[in-house]
């Protein structure tokens, strides 16, 4: 695991604290001015460059839809006090609830009203996307609160011809095979889905930024499902460079890490991120890959089968709060979320290097004594060169086996493969072979 010392993550920290108080109020959704919103702010943090793709681009078997926008919402009651109101949480209104203003009857009114009365206390989201519809999202014991009578329903929102709107950061490595990191933001006021994402990959491209990287990365906030669909449409000529990919959600509860597989199971990322895993020093899950969750489905699609997974802590759907009203500011902690950080950071370093080397002196073993290579040895900078390391990456570098491969067979964490393989790359006993 990445190292970071306990200002650098206290620093990293406030800024991740700071950037999701300024994202949790805005009502995002799959289009509209929330969504804009949401990646101005997030330019503060990372230079993204905004795309807008009009409504009706067809985008394989999908369309752009119309672009959706609110202002206000409310019920109001016989005494014209709001007994719902948007302005209080953007949760209230169904995502993409058409313009209303009606006075109705209460039986009439509950045909639209959401609840989950088994959180009495939590107000449900709700979205409908792709049918004309608007309705309201409300605590169980609110709508216990409502007394028979009229209501006055307004919903300002408008669905228009517009665009979908998505943002990209794209960090330029030494070769232009692609590291794909993709975030959802087309939640409301929802803080680990999709928050958290969102803090996470704004510190990342900024790690990355400092970096002198192999890779070239590519940061994409979009919307779920429609928004990766609508990328891969209009970026396919980039597919073919994407080696590895994970998908960045869920990952600020206090649940464990867990990693979902890409469909191909055993790709490169698949290996680096279950590597990292098993020696962060925390317990850990592994899950193989279903058609089903968030973005990875279009990356992982047939069409594509991209090496794409989805590196989150608790899953989708599986804790309580999941698309509630208490997946707020305090249900994401810092603690986790930094975990989280420094998890994609040791991921990152894997993968950045990661490499399959020849060992120059294959016929038995080389004579490390004479090379300063034998016992524990301090090499650059005093470090201790593990003994085992050296023999491992001699006895396998034969250009069939990453040190990532290495590290696994060896039973040891990849830094110390590293360690061993530089160790040897400067004696002149190892070269790069891809
Ligand atoms: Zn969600």
């Amino acid at each position: 695991m990445i190292n970071c010392d306990k200002m650098t993550i206290d620093k990293i920290n406030s800024q991740m604290s700071e950037l999701m108080s300024q994202l949790y109020p805005i009502c995002r959704s799959i289009t509209g001015n929330g969504f804009r919103e949401t990646l101005r702010i997030l330019n503060n943090y990372i230079p993204l460059s905004v795309h807008e793709v009009p409504t009706g681009t067809a985008v394989y078997d999908w369309t752009v839809p119309k672009e959706w926008n609110i202002k206000d919402a409310y019920v109001k009651n016989s005494e014209g006090k709001r007994v719902i109101d948007f302005r209080e949480s953007n949760l209230h209104v169904v995502g993409y609830s058409s313009h209303i203003q009606e006075t109705v009857s209460l039986s009439e009114l509950k045909q639209h009203l959401h609840t989950l009365p088994d959180h009495p206390d939590w107000i449900p989201y709700r979205t409908s996307y792709y049918k004309d519809d608007w309705g309201f999202c409300l605590s169980h014991n609110e709508l216990m609160k409502l007394e028979d009578g009229f209501y006055e329903v307004f919903i300002d929102s408008t669905i228009q011809d517009g665009h979908l709107t998505y943002g990209e950061y794209y960090i330029k490595g030494k070769t232009s095979k692609e590291v794909l990191l993709s975030c959802h933001a087309c939640h409301p006021s929802l803080c680990n889905d999709n928050i958290s994402g969102l803090a996470l990959v704004s510190m990342l491209g900024q790690y990355l930024s400092s970096l002198s990287l192999n890779y070239s990365y590519r940061i994409i906030i979009i919307p779920g499902t429609i928004g990766a669909i609508t990328w891969l449409a209009q970026n396919e000529s980039a597919v073919p460079n994407i080696s590895h990919g994970l998908v960045v959600t869920c990952v600020g509860d206090p649940g464990k890490s867990t990693y979902k597989r890409s469909r191909i199971g055993n790709a490169e990322i698949d290996q680096a991120v279950e590597h990292v895993l098993k020696y962060s020093g925390n317990s850990y899950n592994i899950v193989d890959y279903s058609p089903y969750g968030y973005d990875e489905r279009q990356y992982c699609s047939p069409g594509f089968n991209l090496p794409v997974g989805c590196l989150q802590r608790t899953p989708h759907g599986q804790y309580p709060e999941y698309h509630t009203s208490a997946d707020n500011l305090d249900f994401v902690q810092m603690e986790y979320l930094s975990d989280s950080l420094l998890k994609y950071m040791s991921v990152i370093n894997v993968l950045e290097n990661n490499g399959c080397y020849l060992n120059t002196n294959p016929k038995c073993e080389p004579q490390l004594g004479k090379r300063g290579l034998y016992g524990l040895v301090g090499g650059q900078n005093d470090k201790v060169i593990d003994q085992m390391a050296i023999l491992w990456v001699l006895n396998l570098s034969d250009g069939q086996h990453s040190l990532l491969d290495i590290a696994d067979r060896a039973g040891m964490e990849f830094s110390l493969i590293l360690d061993a393989a530089d160790a040897l790359i400067k004696k002149d006993l190892l070269i790069k072979h891809f």
